[in-house]
């Protein structure tokens, strides 16, 4: 008989289906219409009803499923008692099937740290950019990014009522990354991605400093790295604090696994164990191709005003 597929395999395929689940109730709560706004540190951190129910149904499923694996949420909500609606028990076949990557076939649960942004862009999200919003899901072993799913519950929602709306892009180290199509941004020229609703002088005096041929400002971190993947863009910039584990960890995953490479702005990797701090204190620099162009042009006294 076949041995049954490696754990990694089984929280990849899951966190599929979980993330799936969450996109619903993202869509579920806007057309509704009460977001249920909460700021956390004031006006530009926010919380809405689709960020605390999609918390409590991925850290509760995977949870379930995965007893000893650390899972940790952006969003301080109990994971107990969590309604059993709210729970997710299925996983992509599709996923399953897939052979893992060697180096990962015996990692065990205790292992695995789960990094959860239930809602990623609710800035852009309680403004109606809808596109703009990811679900994130990403999965570290050793204290780096192995594996991730990125949701884009809007994903068409302005393509017309035949198209598909949303999709779920994953990815695994040593694999590959699946659900779109990988493209290269325009040769020789630099677009650079940034943040739309926090920006600041530091953030513009770096971009400037890059001497972009054009500069796109849209929310969330899943978006921006969707936007490396598909050629839309040719740097993802951002010198700020402001970015946590949970933003980044996905998006890197799914990056690395097609060849890209995401640092803070003074080129450090992030680390991912259980332990660290949360806040991405030395804001994020994110490619595809050309790292080295980009890494190279941060001027130092940026570097300086950004300490890790
Ligand atoms: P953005 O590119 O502005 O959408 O930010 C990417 C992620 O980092 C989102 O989850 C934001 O909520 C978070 N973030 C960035 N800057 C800040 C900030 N100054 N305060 C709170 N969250 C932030
Ligand atoms: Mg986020
Ligand atoms: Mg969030």
């Amino acid at each position: 008989s076949m041995a049954s597929p490696a754990l990694l395999m089984r929280v990849v395929a899951s966190a599929y289906s979980v993330a799936e689940k969450a996109a619903t109730i993202v869509r579920n709560v806007m057309s509704a219409g009460d977001l249920g706004i909460v700021e956390k540190a004031g006006p530009n951190d926010l919380q809405t009803k689709a960020d605390r129910l999609v918390q409590m149904s991925i850290c509760a499923s995977l949870a379930r499923k995965f007893p000893k694996v650390t899972i940790i949420g952006e969003e301080e909500l109990p994971t107990d008692d969590v309604t059993e609606e709210l729970i997710e028990h299925g996983h992509c076949e599709e996923i399953l099937k897939k052979p893992c990557p060697a180096q990962y076939t015996g990692i065990k649960e205790e292992e695995l740290v789960i990094w959860v942004d239930p809602l990623d862009g609710t800035k852009e999200y309680t403004e109606g950019l809808l596109d703009h919003v990811t679900v994130l899901i990403g999965i570290a072993y050793g204290g780096k990014a192995i594996a991730g799913v990125i949701n884009q519950p809007y994903y068409n929602y302005e393509a017309g009522a035949d198209a598909v709306l949303g999709r779920t892009i994953w990815g695994v180290l040593g694999m590959g990354a699946f659900g779109f199509q990988l493209t290269e941004a325009p040769a020789g020229k630099h677009i650079i991605v940034t943040t739309r609703s926090h920006s600041s002088a530091l953030v513009n005096e770096c971009i400037s400093a890059l001497n972009p041929d054009s500069v796109i400002r849209v929310g969330g971190a899943g978006n921006k790295v969707i936007q490396l993947i598909e050629g839309k863009a040719s740097a993802y910039v951002f010198a700020s604090p402001g970015c946590k584990k949970w933003d980044t960890c996905a998006p890197e995953a799914i990056l690395h696994a097609v060849g890209g490479k995401l640092t803070d702005i003074r080129g450090n990797a992030f680390q991912y164990n259980k332990e660290v701090k949360h806040m991405n204190s030395a804001g994020v620099l994110a490619t595809l191709r050309n790292y080295d162009y980009y890494a190279s042009r941060i001027p130092n006294t940026v570097k300086q005003s950004l300490v890790p």
